[in-house]
């Protein structure tokens, strides 16, 4: 097995990083600097594309900004934005929060994945595009760690942490 420094990011590695994601505004939108670094497995659509691809090749002690357009990042936004939905067409208990994401079956019977934009008292705003479609995003990125998935990370598609699955 190679040492972990001389490693570099390709398919079935594990890879740890920082980042700090902004928008073309410059806001920062998500970090990881306040806590655990982001672990993911290359070349399996852990992370959008745009990042994936930019992470290729490189190595632990790398430090670089990966500017990944809409379309390889959070797609472009379709649709006429957000649809309102009687409350009453979600069941009484679900706890419904703007921000979070739920699957629903599509036109031809596939799972869609549907974001909460808003919620009233009568109402849910809800959008197919995820709430960072059609931004820029702008990834400051740090390189941790490098190593192999084991067998059984391969088959579930992700790393495994300490606990496990
Ligand atoms: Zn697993």
């Amino acid at each position: 097995m190679a040492k972990t420094s001389d490693m570099a990011i390709t398919d079935g590695k594990i890879v740890t990083f920082h980042y700090t994601l902004t928008n073309d505004a410059g806001e920062v939108i998500d970090s990881s600097s306040d806590g655990d670094p982001m672990e993911y497995l290359h070349g399996a659509d852990n992370i959008v594309p745009g990042l994936e691809r930019q992470l290729t090749g490189r190595g632990v002690g790398d430090r670089f900004t990966a500017d990944v357009p809409p379309e390889e990042g959070y797609g472009v936004r379709d649709g006429g934005g957000p649809q309102a939905v009687p409350r009453s067409a979600f069941p009484p208990n679900a706890e419904l929060i703007a921000g979070m994401q739920f699957a629903a079956q599509g036109p031809d019977g596939s799972i869609v994945p549907i974001w909460v934009t808003r919620v009233d008292d009568d109402t849910v705003f809800i959008d197919r595009n995820h709430p960072l479609a059609g931004e820029t995003l702008h990834f400051q990125v740090d390189i941790v760690a490098i190593r192999d998935a084991t067998s059984e990370e391969m088959t579930h598609g992700h790393p495994h942490g300490p606990a496990g699955c």
